[in-house]
């Protein structure tokens, strides 16, 4: 756990020598505190204060990296439990289990499926980031050529879930480079994977019933296998988030190190619609990974904006830039419409008028990211911001009339608007849903 100020100035010498370049070693500490300064500034630091402090600037829930390149998740490295406390910072990695036993037209087939659930919402593009390969039999396995289908076919972080150590050195041999999670769904393996997932330098993961459970294996293999993800399993939901609510307590209200790594999930139910409320519910209290069976893009649309939702960081809506947007072949001639630069907003509007087919512009008002009703109650979406927007944008010189649509819910400033644009205000409808009809009879 992060140490403040006055803990930090409690181990210094206090003797205020200046040597840091601080007046005071109070002052010293409280830059460090917020990790201003590198600790060696103070030359009178002893090695036991060196370690206490090095320990304590350590992650209280370690980083994880899975995966290579432009496909690499990190997951872990949170600071809070609840996101309105700061933000969360390393968004939940969605993946699919599949099995070796498919057949190579079925494993394309899957992959196609998988590299299809990809979209786009409000202006984020929002994927999906494992494929997981599951070994079914250890005689005559198919794993390896099932592995290197896959690494023809995507460039996803791999999860590898083999039955024997061997399949496991001979799948690290083939792609170790690609930095894949290795799963150990048996405890009786565990001690070989973790020497050989430490030797190849990937991650490992293993499935405890109980924290007490995941806590002491982890002691036993964190000297070889640094990285580690704690598989969170119970056969009642309840446990499920009561296991990773206590795992996440641990880890940052008491600086527990034995927990204190990422955590995952694997939802697998027969029901698929059943599994993915499971995983809803995972992403949300705080599984870093949730692995899946379904790959129905209705069902992983829901999860990818749900943590798209969570992982935002609450003090910093999603915005867009503050602009005139021309939509479709808009011309001087075409309706001009406002509304603010909170994302959710814009892309909102912005659909339901090209839902209309009638080409328009969009004046997107720098609201800092709030939406109509918040930011006409923060003074941000007033009659005197819109009339500078408007002068800003010079919209006199991009259109012949003057006539502003506002949306229906700030009709209250339409004549103040008036007053101070010198615009004729039409009120459009309260809800961006009757744009296109609004628009049509216009
Ligand atoms: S160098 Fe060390 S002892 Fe001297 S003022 Fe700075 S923090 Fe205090």
């Amino acid at each position: 756990m992060a140490l403040s100020g006055l803990d930090i100035y409690k181990l210094l010498p206090k003797t205020n020598c200046k040597k840091c370049g601080f007046q005071t070693c109070l002052a010293f500490a409280m830059q460090l505190a917020k990790k201003a300064i590198p600790l060696d500034k103070c030359p009178f630091v002893t090695p036991e204060v060196r370690a206490v402090l090095e320990q304590a600037s350590q992650p209280a829930i370690r980083l994880v990296e899975i995966g290579s390149g432009e496909a690499k998740s990190s997951i872990g490295n949170e600071t809070v439990l609840f996101r309105h406390e700061e933000k969360f910072h390393h968004p939940t990695a969605i993946g699919f289990i599949l099995e070796d036993v498919l057949s190579e037209s079925e494993l394309n087939k899957a992959i196609e499926e998988i590299n299809k659930c990809t979209f786009e919402r409000v202006g984020q593009k929002i994927e999906v980031n494992l494929v997981a390969l599951k070994e079914t039999k250890s005689k005559d396995s198919k794993f390896i050529n099932a592995l290197k289908i896959l690494l023809k076919k995507t460039t996803l972080g791999l999860v590898l879930m083999p039955k024997t150590t061997e399949t496991l050195k001979t799948a690290l041999e083939i792609c170790a480079s690609q930095k894949p999670l290795v799963y150990c769904s048996e405890n009786s393996l565990l001690d070989s994977f973790a020497t050989i997932a430490g030797n190849f330098r990937v991650p490992l993961a293993f499935r405890g019933s109980s924290v007490s459970e995941l806590s002491s294996l982890t002691k036993k293999i964190v000297s070889r296998v640094p990285d580690i993800v704690l598989d969170v399993h119970s056969e009642k939901m309840s446990d499920y988030l009561w296991q990773l609510t206590q795992l996440r307590r641990l880890s940052i209200k008491k600086n527990e190190r034995s927990v204190g790594f990422p955590t995952m999930v694997i939802a697998d139910l027969t029901d698929e619609a059943a599994s993915v409320v499971e995983a809803s519910m995972f992403i949300a209290k705080y599984a870093s990974i949730v692995l899946l069976k379904t790959r129905k893009p209705e069902y992983v649309l829901p999860l990818l904006t749900l943590r798209q939702n969570i992982f935002t960081d609450p003090q910093k809506p999603l915005q867009v830039e503050p602009a005139v947007y021309t939509i479709g072949a808009a011309d001087d001639r075409s309706p001009v419409l406002i509304t603010t630069n909170f994302s959710l907003t814009y892309y909102t509007v912005l659909g339901e008028i090209e839902t209309s087919r009638i080409p328009s512009h969009l004046i997107c008002v720098d609201t800092e990211g709030m939406s109509v009703l918040t930011a006409w109650a923060a003074e941000k979406f007033n009659a005197e911001k819109v009339a500078d927007t408007l002068i800003k944008f010079k919209l006199e010189e991009k259109v012949r009339h003057k006539n502003l649509i506002i949306p229906g819910y700030v009709s209250m400033m339409s004549g103040d608007l008036e007053e101070k644009s010198g615009w004729k205000i039409l009120v459009g409808p309260r809800e961006a849903a009757g744009l296109p009809s609004y628009l049509k009879n216009l």
